[in-house]
């Protein structure tokens, strides 16, 4: 996406630092209110970590190159900005293979067929009681997502308020699991089977470096933002990829008559009853000036643009353990675990060295400063259930994109040596990959215009350059509880700061994290607020 904007006005109603997905839908919502929106994002196209587009020279097959999987995107933001994108049910939801008795055996949960799933179970596990209680635990997940889902695009209320929703003995049951105790302890009460525990474990450790007896609570609070999305949790794929959403939320914003401009690098903000946004845009340096400041970036990011002392330094400063691998297949490699099929492993989130004792040994290693000989991390077909990031010919011809989304790969562990590390931990993927197919990943992989195998890697420490991820941190910081412990803080938005006119509206709001839109469009009704519009 080129820049639109090359001069500027002197002075804005709202200034939107970053164009990333959040600050799209904030400036969209403001400017339909008919306020003056800029928007300034550092990068040649908006939608900081939500971005399709063909990775692999002479090769056109688009991939989201950073996040994939859509859950938490209301319908609400969608109804209003009349936003035109489709999200598709995956027939999968997930296949975890291991290696039992000497025999190659896996798990599939089925979106679309619940006998596979008991099946599935049935020969994992040797009966049909593990099956009962992940159903039991899917439940409890369920009575959570339905009380906590309709909050999100609302005020924020006490905890008390919140649990006061949780009025029956089953909601009262997830409350204690999910809110009150380490989650490995409601976990480990309710499954049994190794496979299963890690299954749904996965959902505590995305993006974080934690284990299920944190506590700190840190896996609990992961884990709800990734199973509460549209009252069910179901993960879902965007036609077109991720890019599709930022693409429909730009047009939305620029249709209202928001500015969006690109390769535009905020430098500083001066705050005061108006606000001086300092940039560089092309080699000229601009200030405009702005009656509120919204920050897309996170908030370790917007304190270094702040005048020293403006705003409080975190207790602990954030940090990213996720490493993303993404491939272009020419076809699906086949299984060991060959009573499936590669369409039945591949269609849902497919779990490597995704146990739970081997992602908290995992999680050991790498907070004693070494790289885990298997990483745990999931891989995920999108070309399965969409094929229409592929040109017609390259889906004649089989290919298919594969992404894998890396976890307990903390940012400290590449420190010395980016790109050393970045080669080990690939080669030590394609080993754990490996284990589960009767042909190595690596003679499926398609070829680029350079003769060269088509496979990109990113570390925490490539993302904090390439999309300003403090040290990597997926969700710029660790995520928040969806409700205030200081009673305070009750009906505020989550997105307010020391200064009256200053705003988060990105993934470092409360409630903020995973492509939603919601920070967005909290900030924007933050604003609304303040202009009596609300
Ligand atoms: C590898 C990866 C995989 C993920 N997978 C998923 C997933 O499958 N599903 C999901 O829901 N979530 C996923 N996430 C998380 C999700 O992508 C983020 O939470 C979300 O994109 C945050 O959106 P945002 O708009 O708040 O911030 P960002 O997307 O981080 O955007 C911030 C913007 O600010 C810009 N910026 C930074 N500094 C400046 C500056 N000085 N001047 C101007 N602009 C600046 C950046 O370039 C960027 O465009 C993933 C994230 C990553 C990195």
């Amino acid at each position: 996406m080129m820049s639109i904007t090359t001069t500027f006005k002197t002075r804005y109603d709202v200034v939107i630092v970053g164009g990333g997905h959040n600050g799209l839908s904030a400036a969209a919502y403001l400017a339909k209110a008919g306020l003056s929106v800029l928007v300034l994002e550092k990068q040649p196209v908006v939608g900081g970590a939500a971005i399709s587009l063909p990775i692999f020279d002479g090769i056109n097959a688009k991939l989201s190159r950073y996040s994939y999987l859509m859950s938490l995107f209301p319908s609400q933001i969608s109804n209003d900005l009349e936003l035109r994108f489709e999200s598709r049910k995956r027939a999968m939801a997930s296949f975890t293979p291991t290696v039992r008795d000497g025999q190659h055996k896996a798990l599939l949960v089925s979106n679309t067929d619940p006998n596979a799933t008991v099946e599935s179970f049935r020969q994992l596990t040797g009966g049909d009681s593990e099956y009962r209680n992940f159903q039991h635990f899917d439940a409890l997940c369920s009575a959570f997502a339905t009380r906590v889902w309709p909050t999100l695009l609302r005020p924020l209320v006490t905890r008390a308020e919140m649990q006061k929703q949780f009025d029956t003995a089953e909601a009262r049951k997830a409350w204690e699991i999910m809110i009150e105790q380490p989650f490995g302890v409601g976990l480990e009460s309710i499954l049994h089977d190794d496979i299963v525990r890690g299954l749904v474990f996965t959902n505590a450790n995305i993006g974080v470096l934690t284990h299920p007896h944190d506590p700190t609570l840190l896996q609990n609070r992961t884990h709800i933002y990734h199973i509460v999305g549209q009252g069910t949790g179901e993960w879902r794929i965007v036609t077109g990829g991720m890019g599709a959403i930022t693409q429909e939320l730009a047009r939305a914003g620029r249709e209202a008559g928001a500015e969006l401009v690109t390769e535009a690098v905020v430098s500083q903000i001066g705050m005061g009853e108006t606000a001086e946004i300092q940039f560089t845009h092309g080699d000229r340096t601009h200030t405009v000036s702005a009656r509120y400041v919204l920050a897309n970036v996170a908030p370790t990011v917007l304190r270094r643009m702040l005048p020293e002392g403006a705003m409080p330094a975190p207790e602990v400063e954030p940090e990213g353990s996720v490493f993303k691998i993404n491939l272009l297949l020419k076809r699906l490699p086949r299984l060991k675990a060959s009573q499936y099929t590669p369409y039945e492993a591949f269609t849902g989130t497919f779990h490597a060295a995704e146990g739970y004792q081997a992602m908290q040994e995992s999680y050991q290693v790498a907070l004693n400063g070494n790289l885990p000989e298997l990483p745990p991390g999931e891989l995920y077909c999108q070309t399965i259930t969409d094929p229409t990031t592929l040109t017609p010919e390259l889906r004649e011809a089989g290919y298919q994109t594969l992404t894998l989304f890396g976890v307990n790969l903390p940012a400290r562990l590449f420190r010395a040596d980016n790109d050393g590390t970045r080669a080990e931990i690939v080669k030590r993927y394609l080993k754990v990959i490996n284990q589960y197919l009767d042909e190595p990943i690596e003679d499926c992989l398609a070829i680029d215009a350079h003769g060269q195998p088509c496979i990109e890697a990113k570390t925490p420490l490539d993302l904090e350059a390439e999309i300003g991820l403090p040290a990597g941190h997926i969700f710029h910081q660790d995520l928040t509880w969806p409700f205030v412990d200081e009673p305070m803080l009750a009906g505020t938005w989550g997105v307010e700061t020391a200064h009256p006119n200053l705003f988060i509206c990105g993934s470092g709001a409360l409630r903020g994290g995973c492509v939603s839109g919601i920070p967005g469009h909290n900030a924007a009704m933050k604003v609304l607020e303040c202009e009596g519009k609300q």
